[in-house]
Formats: C-alpha cells, structure tokens, sequence
C-alpha cells in the first residue's frame, strides 16, 4: 500500500487551492489528474523580469519590467482597432496595447493618475514604445513579486501561465517530508541537492541554466525516475528468479514433425532464438524472455516450436494476442500444422459463446486441447488448463505486466515467452525490458522483396490517386494511412472519413474504411473484406498497425508520414512486401518539412532494418518522442529525457543491482526510502513483489 506520508501528492488536483471542477480537467490533460503530476510538470524555459529600465530605456524585443503612471485610455474607436492605454515615467511615454480589451477590467486595472508596474515584451512601432498584451499589470507594492525570473510552462487552452505556475507552487507547498533514497556519496559527489529542493529549484528556476536539462536539479530528478525504473525491473527480475521454474525439455518429436512440414527452413537468426528458448525452458527457473523481431521476421514459427517442446512433456501451451483477427490468423497459421504433429489446437475469442466456449473450455481443462490461441478471452476467470506451462504473449506492448503475471497465473511454474515487433533501441530496451532476456530476430527470411519507398509532397496528390486507380484497376490491393491529428480523435476520424469519401467517389464500392473507433467485429469485418479480395482499397487510421497479414496488398500510402514516429512508419510499411509481389511505400509530407523531419523521411527510405530505424530515430528526435509515443508501449519518462540523460540510465541500473545485492527486501533505512520512491514513481507493483512484511 502507498504510504501515508505520499497521499498528498496522489490526491487529485482538486485539492489544490483554485483548482475546481472547470479547471481539473484541463490539468488531467496538461499534466495529469494528481497532484504530483503538476510537480512532474517541468517548466521548459524561463522569462527573466528583472531588466527594469526608465521607460525611454526600454529595448525594442527584450522583456522588461516597467514602473510608470497611468496618463490616459483610448478605447478602441472599432472592433479592428485595439484599446490602448498610455503611460508615463520621467523619460517618456510607454502604450500597452490591447485587442478586444474590455473597458472596465482595464480601468480597474489602470485607473488613471495612479502608478502601475507593467511586465511584458518591448516594442518600438512608429517610434513609439509599447506592449501588446503585458504579462503582468500590478500595483507598486507587488513589484517585487513580479521581477522575477519566471517559468515558462507547457500549456494547453484554457490555463494561463499564470494559473499554471500558482497551482504548481500550491503543488510545491503539499511536498511532505520524505527520506533521502539516495546514496549519500553518490548525491554529494555529483553535487546534487534533495529532492524536494530539486524540484523547487526546477520550478523556481534562477536562471536559464537552472531550468535546463542539465542542471543538478534535474539530473537529480532524472536519475530519481530512472531509478525507480530500474529497481522496480530488477526487483520484478529478481522475484522471477526465486520462482520456481519446471524443466521443459521435450524429446524433439513433434517439432520434427513440423520443421517436416514446413516449406522453409529456418534462418539462423530463428535457429539462435529457438536454442535460446529452448535453453531457459531446460531450466529448473522461470523463464521471462523478450523475442524482438521485425515485422515479418517470423515470430510465430519460433513461438510454435517453443511450445511444441512444453506439448512434447505431456503439458499444455498458450498464445495470446492482441486483437481478434491476430488471433485467428495465428490459429489459421498454426492449426494445419498442428494437424501434421497430431496434435490439437483451440482458439478462444470474446465471440465464443454458449455452447461453443463451454466444449472449449471442457477440452482445455481436461488437457484434450494442446494448444490454446486466443485474444484477451484467455484471461477470463473460468478459463482453466488442465496443465499449462508455457504462455506466448503476442505484441506485448498491447498488455500490461499484470495481465502477463495474470495468464502465468494459469500454470504451475509457467514459463513466460513475449513477443514484439517494435525495434527497441538498446538504451530503451533496458528501460522497458531491464527484466527480461532478450533474443533478437536480425535476419529476414529469405527471397523478401524490398519495399520501394518514395518521399512525396502532398501537393502531388492527384498524381499519386490516379497511379492508385491505376494499380488497383489491375489488381494490386492499396493501404491508405491517414495521418493522426494532434490532441483530436475527431477529427483524426474525419481526415479518414473524407479521404474514403474522397477515393469512394472516383473508384466506386471497392474502397474499404476501418479505424479505431468501429467495434471490433465491424472492423475485423473490413479488414477480412480487404483480405478476401472483396476491397482494393483500404483507408484506415493506424488501427492497421499491428499484425495483420494480408500478403496480395502491395501498395502503402502514408499520408502526412511526417506526422508519424519513425517506427509507426516502419510498422506500417510492414503490412506491404509481405508476398512475393513488388511492393511500394508512398509517404507524402504537408508543407513545411523542417531539418529533422527531411531527415527522418530519407532514413525511412533509405532502410528497412528497423534496428537502424529506431536507433536513428532516438537519435534525431530524443527518447520521449520516438516511437509515436503512446503505441509504443515503452515507459515515458517524465523527468528523464534518454538523449541526455544516457549515462544517468546506466548508473541507475549499476546502483539498482547493488542495492538489491545488500539489501534484496529493502529493509534498511536506505531500502525504506526507496520503497517510498517507488510509490511516488507508481511502481506499485514492484513493491508487492517483495516478501511480506
Ligand atoms: P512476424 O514476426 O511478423 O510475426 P510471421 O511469423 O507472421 O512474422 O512470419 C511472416 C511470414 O514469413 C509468414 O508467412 C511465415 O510463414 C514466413 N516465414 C517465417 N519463417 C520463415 C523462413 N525461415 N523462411 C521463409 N519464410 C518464413
Ligand atoms: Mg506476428
């Protein structure tokens, strides 16, 4: 349970002076609906108010703070024209400037005759000196509250910076005492100070430097995130460790049976995987092991043979994935090869009902069934093996860590097999995977054909629709992306809706469209449309992303793909060159492309290895950013920023490791305080996986 002393900052923003039912939901939006998101929310710059010239000494661009009198108002003689105000010290005049200001707020805000201190940007126009819309207004007395070095917070519509920095200091003021987690010599050889004045230092930055990314405020923070990333990994690891395992060490027979009757065989890459596998399964330990392999890299026949090898010990195996119509193409892949093994294989969907899932689940429990495939069904309470030992988790960004232990549940002693497609770059897979062994799927299978990508503007649009015609008229079937539109489902949804319109209109009934709003039958409807041939072309938001295998779609339209996280893009690209048939990737951009986007475009054309990519990726855009964010599945870090903050990585995971050689409960006074920054950073579920007391 969390601790006493942290409920403060896990109450909801509410609690804060000021913050009321309006305002909370655009703090969940900025930041977060808890307190201790607000103090998570760093500013990214500051405004420095501490120039404070005579009026006539004012630079033109600089922010500046300026005391004078209040001489005069004009109210706006028409809509177009703004309200102006005019003052005065010894050395001249200064105008502010206000669009659709209203005349009684800024009277009482500026009565005339009286003496104001006005914050904000210097202009020099028509030489005269003004500020459009000052940042501050306030009496004499308050100056000092004003001249300040301000920060510069994210915003979204509806918070002001203002409101936004006075409900961060309410923040602040909530900060109980905590313990130092750190090791003391480590914080005094790296300088930094305590955690609560790192983040009043952040927030309250004395100059730029202070708010920066490497300052010893907010490497401090940094590293206290990482580590509460790493410890939680390897307590997680560690508990795994102590778990008794069971050896799983078939006698070869049906996976000869099967590598018999596939028409390939293996790449070397597959071989060196499935030795792996098959090494922890030997194992009297559990295993946990990550099976990272491109799109089309050939996951499924790896995770075949491992859990032939559980079937070829008399227990049971499962795999399970994300969407239903992964599901069932995975059942379409395994089952006539499960039939050559002599074995039986089942699949279980959110579909089954009745009758049908009862003689399911009858099987499954008696240990008639072999196998089981299936979706998030697999999960269901009244779902019982008979003798499971070795769960397969299919795209494992899709589930969360509690649903992999909840399926593990199942068995005795379950080995653990996760899968994804996602290139992690080896930075980040520490942070996301620290738990876990990982076997890398680095080779293609033989006789691919490359995909031919090709940057395009958008502006050459009616060109590429009339190719697409073109193509589809003679048979090629056609992915067509449609961008995501920032912070809008809606109109995310919409820019689909018009372009299916748009396609519909010039190519009649053969244009498909699926997004992620359709219920998931609707969908998988569309998409097993697409793949029986009955659609040529298909327009989707991302929901296409992941898995899906429809090898005659050649062609792959990207729209805005600078939009897109590289490896979104990669992912997508993906569903194409998947046959035996040419295959063409078209990312039109919008106007204007920048530097790093120009840069990002060409890397995908110029690879497919998604290794490269996300390595690439990391590389021009920072850790937060890459991967299309939240699809991605991978942590985001609030504090730490990976591009930077690298070493810092690699130092928590040294200082985890120790702390858990020492001190594997964390019991003493340093474990204590750690316990509490795994609270604060919600782990949770780490925490839980110590022994009781
Ligand atoms: P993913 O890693 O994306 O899940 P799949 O397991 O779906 O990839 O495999 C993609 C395709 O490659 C499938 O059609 C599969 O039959 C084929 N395949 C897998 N391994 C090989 C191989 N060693 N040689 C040739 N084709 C293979
Ligand atoms: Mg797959």
């Amino acid at each position: 349970m969390r601790p006493q002393c942290l409920f403060p900052l896990f109450a909801p923003v509410t609690s804060l002076p000021g913050v009321g039912p309006r305002l909370a939901p655009l703090y969940e939006k900025l930041a977060g609906a808890k307190v201790v998101d607000l103090l998570w929310h760093l500013p990214g710059g500051v405004i420095d108010r501490r120039h404070a010239p005579k009026v006539a000494e004012a630079l033109d661009g600089k922010v500046a703070t300026l005391t004078a009198r209040v001489d005069a108002h004009f109210p706006s003689s028409s809509p177009k024209r703004p309200y102006r105000v005019r003052l005065a010290d010894e050395t001249g005049f200064l105008h502010l400037v206000f669009f659709h200001g209203r005349e009684d707020w800024l009277r009482k805000q500026l009565p005339e005759g009286e003496i104001r201190v006005i914050s904000g940007q210097v202009e020099h126009f028509n030489n005269e000196i003004q500020i459009t819309h000052p940042d501050h207004i306030v009496p004499e007395a308050q100056k000092a509250e004003i001249m300040t070095v301000e920060p510069v917070y994210p915003l979204t519509t509806g918070l002001t910076g203002r409101l936004v920095t006075k409900s961060v200091k309410a923040a602040l003021a909530k900060i109980p005492d905590l313990p130092e987690w750190q090791d003391a010599a480590w914080l005094s050889r790296q300088n930094w100070p305590n955690w609560r004045q790192a983040l009043e230092i952040v927030h309250h930055p004395a100059d730029e430097f202070a708010a920066g990314q490497d300052s010893p405020a907010r490497r401090r923070l940094a590293f206290d995130e990482l580590l509460a990333n790493q410890l939680a990994l390897a307590m997680v690891r560690a508990q795994m460790r102590r778990l008794k395992g069971r050896v799983l060490a078939g006698d070869g027979g049906l996976r000869a049976k099967v590598r018999a009757a596939l028409p390939f065989s293996l790449t070397g890459a597959q071989a060196r995987s499935l030795a792996e596998i098959e090494a922890d399964m030997a194992e009297p330990t559990r295993m946990l092991r990550l099976l990272q392999g491109d799109v089309g890299s050939g996951k499924t026949v790896v995770a075949l043979l491992a859990m032939l090898n559980a079937v070829e010990t008399g227990a049971q195996a499962a795999m399970m994935a994300p969407t239903e119509i992964l599901a069932r193409q995975h059942f379409a892949t395994i089952a006539p090869l499960a039939e050559a093994a002599g074995i039986t294989v089942a699949l279980l969907t959110g579909r089954d009902k009745g009758k049908a899932r009862d003689r399911i689940l009858a099987a499954l429990a008696a240990g008639e069934t072999d196998l089981l495939l299936g979706t998030h069904a697999l999960f269901q309470e009244d779902v019982a093996f008979k003798d499971l030992a070795l769960a397969v988790i299919d795209e494992q960004h899709r589930f969360g860590v509690h649903q992999r232990l909840e399926l593990a549940a199942k068995g005795v002693a379950v080995d653990m097999l996760v899968m994804t497609a996602t290139p992690i770059p080896r930075t980040l897979l520490l942070t996301a995977y620290g738990d876990m062994d990982v076997s890398r799927l680095d080779e293609k299978p033989p006789g691919r054909q490359p995909v031919d990508t090709r940057v395009i503007p958008l502006a050459r649009l009616d060109e590429v629709v009339a190719g697409i015609g073109r193509a589809s008229g003679s048979g090629a079937r056609v992915y067509w992306v449609c961008p995501l539109v920032e912070e809008s489902e809606t109109s995310d949804l919409a820019a689909a809706e018009d372009r299916h319109r748009h396609l519909s209109e010039l190519f009649g009934e053969r244009v498909g469209l699926v997004h992620g709003r359709m219920k998931p039958a609707a969908k998988d409807a569309v998409m097993e449309r697409f793949a029986a041939g009955d659609l040529d072309i298909l327009v989707a938001t991302t929901v296409i992303e992941v898995g899906v295998d429809v090898p005659e779609a050649t062609i792959m339209v990207i729209e805005h793909a600078e939009r897109f996280g590289l490896a979104q893009l990669h992912q997508l690209r993906g569903r194409v060159g998947r046959g035996d048939r040419e295959s063409r990737c078209l990312l039109l951009y919008g106007h204007p492309l920048g530097e790093i986007a120009k840069a990002r475009l060409e890397i995908m054309r110029s690879t497919e290895d998604g290794f490269v990519i996300a390595e690439e990726d990391l590389r021009l855009r920072g850790g937060g950013e890459m991967l299309g964010t939240r699809q991605s599945g991978l942590p985001e870090f609030r504090l730490a920023d990976l591009t930077l903050h690298g070493e810092l990585l690699a130092a928590a995971r040294d200082d985890s490791r120790l702390i858990l050689e020492r001190d594997p409960d964390l019991r003493s006074p340093r474990g204590e305080a750690l316990r509490v920054l795994l609270y604060l950073f919600e782990r949770d579920a780490a925490v839980r996986t110590l022994r009781s007391g």
